[in-house]
């Protein structure tokens, strides 16, 4: 059987999913916007479809455009990548409607796990620890609701079951603000996702950010790729990444990754998958999934050897795969520094075009991008420019080895953070291991 893949998506993992689709022979259709014309991945594609304007909303969240262009190029299956369409379980249900395989969980799963109370709920089932709080109805009355509160103890946060992005959440720390906060949060995810169901969970105060990565084969068996550690973020964004995480309290972590594959097992769940947690006093607190392939799956390649692309390929067009947890073995270290295209002091975008660059490489490091000297980087999506990992033996070996892709690695023509993540990985608490996900905006940059 020879297979066609249109994937619905640009950049570096369009790239990524033209790489791993050529390795098993897959035929590839890309589709871009009017901004995107000379990304380098058309290049690369056996077919390519221009689908709209630079908006996003105008092409690459288009999906009549992109089933449009599945059809006239009689694609049999549609590659999301992250972001955009990923997790939209409207646009998956209409790819199954139209007779495209949507490479990914059933559009079922990803509704139920895109709904935070149910995806909670159905956590804790499988032996997950989640964050304390309340996920039933809130009561009308206001000492009720109150009492609630108290219970959990503050600070508590308000969280909308259909948020994500980061918006549809807000810390209470004192109960005067409790009705009034939890007021705006319903009403403005009313407005922002059509739903304004709320919850409340305890704040957790300064934990790091862990995840644990699964592949499930959509017919009951699961396994886990072990965790990662994503806790340099600034504003809920990660900056720097890395696999496995460290200093873990092993008791906690086993029964947790084995919580995880019982989950997946139980949704049969397809494709690749993230579950993240909050990690504070040795404890891991489920805070949600993420069903999708993450922006920092490398790290993990690089440790295991085993390709998260191709597992998403050969799952969703039923080409052989063999998983099982025995085969899975860990080495070493692997880090991920995100290359973006903005000001390192203060953040803000910096498209333009790129007029000259070099690449790191070597022993240890791989370079995942689509930028290129004269390339003009548009200013209508993500700033990501660059993945720069690096695999070693050590994790003070993978920082090493980092600090001299960096060194390599220049972009002339627009501003990028490549300096911020040299200083990070020069910084003590960060060699330590010792940061949370607040210590880059509450330490690091104020120092
Ligand atoms: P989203 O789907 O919008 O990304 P998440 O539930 O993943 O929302 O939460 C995003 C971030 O918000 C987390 O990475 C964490 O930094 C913070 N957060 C979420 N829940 C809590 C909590 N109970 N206590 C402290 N921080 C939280």
């Amino acid at each position: 059987m020879s297979y066609k893949v249109l994937i619905a998506n640009r950049g570096e993992i369009a790239l990524r999913a033209i790489r791993a689709c050529k390795e098993l022979g897959i035929k590839t259709v890309s589709v871009y916007s009017e901004a995107d014309k000379d990304l380098k991945h058309l290049r690369f594609s056996d077919e390519t479809v221009c689908i709209g304007p630079a908006s996003p909303t105008q092409s690459y969240l288009n999906i009549p455009a992109i089933l449009s262009a599945a059809e006239l190029t009689s694609a049999n299956a549609i590659y999301p990548g992250y972001g955009f369409l990923a997790e939209d379980h409207n646009f998956a249900e209409m790819c199954e409607k139209s007779g495209f395989k949507f490479i990914g969980p059933t559009s079922e799963t990803i509704q139920k796990m895109g709904d935070k109370i149910t995806a909670k709920t159905l956590a804790e089932k499988s032996g997950i620890q989640i964050v304390p709080g309340y996920k039933d109805e809130i009561p009308s009355d206001n000492d009720e609701f109150k009492k609630i509160a108290r219970d959990i103890g503050y600070p508590i946060m308000i969280k909308a079951t259909a948020g994500g992005g980061g918006r549809g959440m807000r810390v209470v720390e004192r109960e005067e603000d409790l009705i009034g906060h939890a007021e705006i949060t319903m009403q403005e995810a009313k407005n922002g996702f059509g739903n304004e169901t709320i919850y409340l969970e305890k704040f957790i105060g300064n934990p790091r950010h862990i995840e644990v990565q699964i592949v499930g084969d959509g017919k009951g068996k699961a396994i886990h790729l072990g965790t990662r550690d994503c806790s340099m973020q600034r504003r809920h964004q990660k900056i720097i990444e890395e696999a496995p995480a460290l200093n873990i309290n092993q008791e906690a972590l086993n029964k947790t990754l084995i919580a995880c594959v019982n989950l997946c097992e139980e949704i049969n769940y397809e494709g690749v998958g993230t579950i993240e947690f909050l990690y504070e006093d040795n404890q891991f607190y489920f805070i949600e999934m993420n069903t999708r392939i993450q922006v920092e799956h490398p790290v993990t390649e690089m440790i295991t050897g085993f390709d998260l692309v191709k597992a998403q390929l050969r799952i969703a067009l039923e080409m052989p795969i063999k998983l099982n947890q025995d085969d899975i073995n860990f080495h070493g270290h692997s880090l991920e520094c995100r290359i973006n295209a903005e000001d390192p002091d203060n953040f803000q975008p910096s498209p333009g075009t790129i007029t000259k660059m070099h690449t790191p490489g070597g022993f240890g490091i791989r370079y995942d991008s689509h930028i290129y000297g004269g390339y003009r980087v548009p200013p209508n999506y993500d700033s990501l420019l660059a993945k720069i990992i690096t695999q070693a033996n050590s994790r003070s070996s993978a920082i090493k080895r980092m600090l001299s892709a960096l060194d390599e690695f220049f972009i002339e023509g627009i501003k990028t953070n490549h300096p911020l993540h040299q200083r990070i990985l020069h910084d003590d608490t960060f060699k330590e291991n010792k940061h949370t996900i607040n210590y880059l905006e509450n330490e690091f940059l104020k120092k």
